[in-house]
């Protein structure tokens, strides 16, 4: 096996380039099992682990220019502010080494609809800076994602960065598994109040071949707090409006029966989480003072 090394961003963009049907490897957490399971065999390796480039972030008009090769516990102890449900979701991450070695940037790359830090992408209205020798695009999260383990990213692209909008308002994100600690998602939920725009952002994961946004309870949600003044006043908001809130969250998504949850438990905890994501951002924004 070929394996590549660049040190800079232009060289590993010529590795890909160069060998198309190479294997990039950020942190490895998600390469190497499958290396180790024999589930994959290619003929090269690029290891972008040396690209100084990618490891970086900065902010850029209201927005956090996020490296693809910030690990999690970057993400956790960098960005905690301005990404709260980002940093939110990269603590619910595998364990302390999983976190210390492993990527936002492979976390897209592995495309899987379980992916913890997609959701909140989602609900933040993320894109995808990819880019080849030849040109960098720009791709909106909720286009990046296929179909399971598929993405928009080309045989001769990598990915740059995520550029997510720093939060003007309470964000979380929860999801639900086997057990408390490495768990991969049964299903997750992230919500997003962008209390400048008076806008709601939702993502929802691992219930759905992609990750998906439940628009009907944006919609609903944001029409509710126009109608009543409720961006400006901060009320309690009633039972009622939570749980249509978690009704229309559970309805948008796809859920399958697989190993890891039954597609009538993924629905019913969706309606939990989506619930209780409310509760708990609308607790945050209604604080005096806040
Ligand atoms: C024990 C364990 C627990 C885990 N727990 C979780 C969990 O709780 N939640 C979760 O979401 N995931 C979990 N994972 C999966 C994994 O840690 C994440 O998906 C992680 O974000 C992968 O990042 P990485 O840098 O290690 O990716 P890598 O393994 O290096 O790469 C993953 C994929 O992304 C591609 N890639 C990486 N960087 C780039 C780039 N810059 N441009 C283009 N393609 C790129 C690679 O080619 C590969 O296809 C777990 C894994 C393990 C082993």
């Amino acid at each position: 096996m070929t394996f590549v090394q660049p040190t800079s961003w232009p060289e590993a963009l010529e590795a890909r380039a160069a060998t198309p049907e190479a294997v990039a490897v950020a942190g490895g957490t998600d390469v190497l099992v499958e290396l180790n399971f024999d589930r994959m065999h290619p003929g090269a390796l690029i290891d972008l682990s040396h690209v100084a480039e990618l490891r970086g972030w900065s902010r850029e008009n209201g927005q956090i220019r996020v490296g693809s090769g910030l690990t999690y516990d970057q993400i956790i102890t960098e960005l905690a502010a301005e990404l709260p449900g980002l940093a939110m979701a990269a603590r619910t991450v595998g364990s302390p080494p999983i976190r210390n070695r492993g990527t936002i940037g492979g976390n897209l790359g592995s495309a899987s609809p379980a992916g913890d830090c997609h959701p909140p992408l989602m609900a933040c209205g993320a894109q995808v800076e990819v880019a080849s020798t030849s040109a960098s695009r720009s791709i909106p999260i909720g286009d990046f994602f296929l179909g399971p383990k598929r993405s928009e990213l080309r045989d001769d692209e990598l990915i740059a960065a995520i550029w997510v909008p720093k939060a003007t308002g309470p964000q979380v994100f929860s999801k639900v598994g086997t057990r408390n600690a490495m768990v991969i998602a049964g299903c997750s939920f992230a919500l997003a109040l962008h209390s400048d725009e008076r806008r709601v952002g939702t993502g929802i994961g691992s219930a759905g071949p992609v990750p998906l946004r439940a628009e009907a309870a944006e919609r609903f949600l944001e029409g509710h707090l126009e109608e009543t003044g409720a961006w400006e006043t901060r009320p309690s908001l009633s039972d009622s409006v939570m749980g249509r809130f978690g009704e229309l969250v559970a309805e948008a998504a796809q859920p399958i029966d697989d190993v890891r949850a039954s597609a009538a438990y993924r629905r019913h905890a969706l309606y939990v989480l989506g619930r209780r994501a409310l509760s708990w951002c609308w607790d945050e924004y209604s604080e005096p003072g806040r």
